[in-house]
């Protein structure tokens, strides 16, 4: 198989740990920065071209597209489809995994567990707002944030209000939440790969630290999920429309509840955390589907 990977940065422990899977698999791997692509969109022969050639012959695509160039990237997977190409994630899961609030709506739709979460436009309705979630402590989240950066604890209504209005004066757009505190620090990201849980691991946040992040010092270890917990992510998977996901989840008094989905999960965390070749399962699962977009019917 040929197989492409669309990245920004070779040197990456997730982009290196692909090639080396695909290339222990006997395959052809090639790491192609997506944002110096260009796309010929002519009738009959869409083509993208690269470092002035055409990519031909490209078997499947591993999408791993940063929150920074998600239009650009995503145009550059979706010319892939039109080519009948098989890749990782499509394009239209890969937005609408990147945006937390569409995937909350997505979710709360499906009936999956989620914490209680208020959007607003107005600061004239924070009042609202904040008896819709229950009032302090709260969590304050930036729309477009990652790595655990411009998500707020706030303790009292009062600061909640002064976050909220300070955000919103700045013109960001947030999200407000119920605060799930009995998580104490600590999340699990569920890896998921063609609707099967392939590695899980518990991420608790530094001393002190109410974001389990491991950008911001978290530590992470393997765990075992309940079955309603693997449950939970493999719906919050296919809700999302995603083949390779990474489903984090809070264990609530009411149960695990989605915090988010993501479309390119890291491999760096999980595989050093479990000891799995994740990198190893995420091909295995192209050369199952390989055909598939001809066939037009995917193999889990
Ligand atoms: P990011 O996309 O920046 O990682 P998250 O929504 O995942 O933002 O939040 C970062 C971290 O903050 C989470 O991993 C979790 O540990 C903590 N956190 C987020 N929301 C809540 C919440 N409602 N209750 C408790 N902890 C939360
Ligand atoms: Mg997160």
């Amino acid at each position: 198989m040929k197989i492409a990977i669309l990245s920004r940065n070779a040197s990456l422990y997730s982009t290196r740990r692909l090639r080396e899977a695909g290339e222990e698999r006997g395959h052809t791997v090639q790491i192609i920065d997506y944002l110096r692509c260009y796309m010929d969109i002519t009738s009959y022969s869409p083509q993208v071209i690269y470092q002035g050639q055409p990519l031909v012959d490209i078997d499947a695509v591993i999408p791993r597209i940063g929150a920074t160039h998600t239009f650009y990237g995503t145009a550059v997977v979706r010319q892939f489809e039109m080519m009948d190409v098989f890749v990782g994630n499509e394009s239209q899961a890969i937005s609408r995994a990147r945006d937390k609030l569409r995937c909350l709506q997505i979710l709360s739709k499906r009936g999956i567990g989620l914490p209680v979460t208020g959007f607003a436009h107005s600061t004239k309705d924070i009042e609202g707002l904040l008896r819709i979630v229950g009032g302090a402590p709260l969590v304050i989240k930036l729309l477009e944030g990652t790595q655990g950066i411009g998500v707020v604890l706030t303790e009292t209504d009062q600061a909640a209000t002064s976050v909220i209005e300070a955000f919103r004066g700045l013109d960001a757009n947030i999200l407000v939440q119920e605060f799930i505190a009995e998580a104490k620090g600590a999340d699990i990201r569920c890896f998921i790969i063609g609707g099967k849980v392939v590695a899980a691991m518990k991420r608790q946040g530094a001393p002190g630290e109410f974001r389990s992040n491991l950008h911001r010092g978290g530590n992470a270890t393997k765990v075992k999920l309940t079955p309603d917990e693997r449950s939970t992510a493999l719906q919050a998977a296919k809700a999302m429309g995603l083949r390779v996901a990474g489903v984090d989840l809070l264990r609530s008094a009411h149960g695990p509840v989605v915090m988010e989905v993501n479309s390119s999960p890291g491999l760096e965390g999980i595989e050093k955390a479990t000891g799995l070749d994740v990198a190893g399962k995420i091909v295995e699962f192209l050369e199952k589907n390989v055909d598939s977009t001809k066939k037009d019917r995917i193999k889990y």
